[in-house]
């Protein structure tokens, strides 16, 4: 999500004479783009903000700006109190750049931190940054109407609102053209897509548009992140199944593996609901791969819930988890409602076990592939050596295998896997 905000950034910057740079000393502005979903995010920002201002102190005129979601939280702190930063723009008001560039060069603070119910951002076209040329992503909403109670988006990014199918479209077909291959489509919860045509009146649904996207050429893959279970259809699964450009991959966060924490998550799902999510994603797309997004340690878990989330965690057999022990986010439901009352050394004792057998089940999940063969598409040299490609299959699993023959990335090339780690497999091509 912050990655395709920097996009838009640097796109409505580009209108106004500036070009990126590597090189931080040349820099005349640097803008550090933030989230504020963990508390770790926030000390890292200072620290970032402290190094920047030791270069500002040797380059007077460079501008220091704080973007997105800490804006708001952190403005007093970094502009008045800490004076850290030059200007604080929150994640609705990139559109108002120039201006407060403006202001600063005239020597005052430049601060936007209004959120909108309509901004999507739909009319700018990114300027892709750290570009391999091949994947991309396109934001299709922005902001979030659920309230889960440990979250802090809602209050930071906003309302949820969708952006116009077209220009998501128009988008991925310029992006098709200029020889990228794979786009993924990015929302906080993207099966509440929804769009209603001001003149026909005809409504968009997300299995709409990733027909569309999809529609797009045969070549053209497509992904999507986040799935939210009490949201996603039987109908977006048909969709899935239907196009195999559509990879058969979902992120489908569980967070807990109990009832009762859920409820009190306010993920609006029990376990039972969730599972039976999972055997539909089975049924109607049995190839397909599931990962998930896990918090331990929410106030109140018991070492059971805990083992409910271990046990839903095997059940689901996830291929990836991205995990995280629960950090109190000021003004969420949770912050104001309940008691932050596991200890940390506990959350982290369960963290641990999670990713521990999160490891093994990815390199279970990869060495059943062992012997298969995919259709992967190539992105780039691999990290370890420039004889080697780097490329994802449909599950999107990174599979690294020597280069034979005369392939370029953006090229698909069919893998046979003869060796698995649990982050990657490793394969020849057939
Ligand atoms: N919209 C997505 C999640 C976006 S935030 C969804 O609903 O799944 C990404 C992940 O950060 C969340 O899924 C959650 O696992 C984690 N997260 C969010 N707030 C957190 C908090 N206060 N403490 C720990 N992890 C948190
Ligand atoms: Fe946060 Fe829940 Fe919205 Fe995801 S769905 S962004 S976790 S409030």
């Amino acid at each position: 999500m912050n990655f395709s905000d920097s996009e838009i950034v640097a796109s409505i910057l580009s209108e106004v004479g500036y070009s990126p740079t590597r090189d931080m000393e040349q820099a005349h502005l640097i803008l550090i783009n933030t989230c504020s979903i963990r508390e770790k995010a926030e000390e890292t920002v200072r620290k970032r903000l402290q190094l920047f201002n030791a270069l500002k102190n040797r380059n007077p005129d460079m501008m220091i700006g704080v973007l997105g979601c800490m804006a708001e939280r952190l403005k007093s702190k970094f502009l008045e109190e800490e004076k850290l930063v030059d200007m604080v723009v929150g994640p609705d008001a990139y559109r108002d750049l120039p201006n407060l560039l403006s202001v600063v060069e005239d020597g005052d603070k430049g601060i936007n931190v209004f959120l909108s119910k309509e901004e999507t951002y739909a009319d700018i076209a990114p300027v892709r940054l750290n570009s391999n040329g091949v994947t991309a992503f396109i934001s299709i909403m922005r902001g979030c109407d659920n309230m889960c109670s440990f979250c802090v988006v809602p209050f930071t990014r906003g309302r949820e609102r969708s952006r116009d199918p077209y220009s998501i479209v128009a988008e991925a077909r310029d992006l098709f053209d200029h020889g990228y291959r794979e786009v993924t489509l990015l929302g906080q919860n993207v099966d509440s897509y929804k769009w209603e045509d001001p003149d026909s009146g005809r409504k968009v649904n997300f299995a709409h548009l990733l027909e569309r996207v999809a529609g797009i050429d045969p070549n053209l893959r497509v992904r999507f992140s986040t799935s939210h279970p009490k949201d996603i259809t039987d109908e977006v699964l048909h969709t899935i199944a239907n196009f195999e450009n559509i990879c058969n991959y979902i992120h489908l966060p569980v967070q807990s593996g109990s009832s009762r924490i859920l409820k009190m998550m306010n993920r609006t799902y029990d376990r039972e609901w969730y599972m039976e999510r999972v055997e539909a994603i089975r049924t109607i797309i049995p190839d397909c791969a599931v990962s998930s997004d896990i918090i331990t340690g929410f106030c109140t878990e018991t070492e059971e819930d805990h083992q409910e989330t271990l046990s839903m965690m095997a059940w689901a057999d996830y291929s990836m988890s991205y995990m995280f022990y629960y950090s109190e986010r000021p003004g969420t439901l949770a912050a104001r409602k309940y008691e932050d009352d596991v200890s940390e050394e506990i959350k982290k004792r369960r963290l641990n076990e999670v990713i521990r057998l999160q490891n093994h089940l990815s390199l279970e999940h990869n060495k059943r592939d062992i012997g298969k063969t995919f259709k992967v598409l190539i992105e780039g040299n691999s990290k370890k050596s420039d004889d080697e490609w780097k490329g994802r299959n449909s599950q999107n699993k990174m599979i690294v295998f020597p280069k034979v023959g005369n392939h370029q990335p953006g090229d698909y090339v069919y893998v046979k896997i003869t060796e698995a780690t649990s982050a990657t497999l490793l394969g020849h091509p057939v």
